[in-house]
């Protein structure tokens, strides 16, 4: 009986969302391909923190981002992982989630909400997102569902505001808007542009070991 109990609890911890020895109550899931991870997803996560006063903003990389798989080549997820992971490692308050990646299949935000309302069944829950994710909110598999689950959140660039889906109430964050994009990132790998400053240099290490997007090591 005991060992059994034991080992629940060991496999508890191990699937565990986070890895923090204090519970969260107010976690922002920030969802994204993050192929590769910019300094527009860093700059968002942690103003998003602090203008919400969340304990934890949750970079959550999709497993297989089904409204992107069609048009282009994915970075393997373990890899887009790796890179989130090194993205945040040194900053308060922000984390690689891979709970999408370990479900496998398509990733949908309403079967995370589920599992992170699961599992934290105290926390309030904010789903935060970009100005052109927020303008295609309805496309989203059971959008109702996730707008149910958490509050919504849209990154606004200052004094400009996104037209969004007037049926639901959504917090709005002025952010400092980065014009950098993942896509442009690639294109700068495949084409030699410079990449200082849009990328961070723990992440540019990584690509460089694991020799992603054709960067040489
Ligand atoms: P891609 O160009 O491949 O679409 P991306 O840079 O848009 O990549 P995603 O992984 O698609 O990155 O985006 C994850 C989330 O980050 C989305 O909610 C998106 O709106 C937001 N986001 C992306 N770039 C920025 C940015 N520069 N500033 C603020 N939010 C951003
Ligand atoms: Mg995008």
């Amino acid at each position: 009986m005991v060992r059994a109990s034991c080992d629940a609890r060991r496999h508890f911890r191990r699937t565990r969302l986070l890895d923090s020895a204090t519970v969260p109550r107010r976690i922002g899931l920030f969802g994204g391909t993050f192929d590769p991870p910019h300094v527009g997803h860093l700059v968002t996560a942690v103003n998003v923190r602090h203008a919400l006063r969340l304990d934890v903003v949750v970079l959550m990389v999709a497993n297989v981002p089904w409204q992107k798989e069609r048009s282009r080549q994915i970075t393997p997820a373990e890899d887009r992982f790796a890179l989130v992971t090194a993205a945040v490692a040194d900053v308060e308050g922000l984390v690689a989630g891979r709970t999408e990646i370990d479900r496998g299949g398509a990733s949908y935000t309403a079967d995370t909400l589920r599992r992170l309302a699961d599992e934290y069944v105290d926390a309030e829950l904010f789903t935060v997102v970009g100005d052109d994710a927020a303008a295609g909110f309805t496309t989203w598999d059971r959008y109702e569902e996730v707008a149910q689950r958490s509050s919504l959140v849209v990154v606004d660039r200052p004094g400009e505001s996104v037209e969004l889906p007037p049926e639901f109430e959504w917090l709005r964050v002025e952010v400092p808007h980065l014009e950098v994009s993942s896509t442009d990132l690639r294109a700068r790998f495949s084409d030699g542009r410079p990449l200082d400053y849009l990328i961070t240099e723990p992440v540019l290490e990584m690509i460089r070991e694991r020799e992603l997007y054709g960067a040489p090591r």
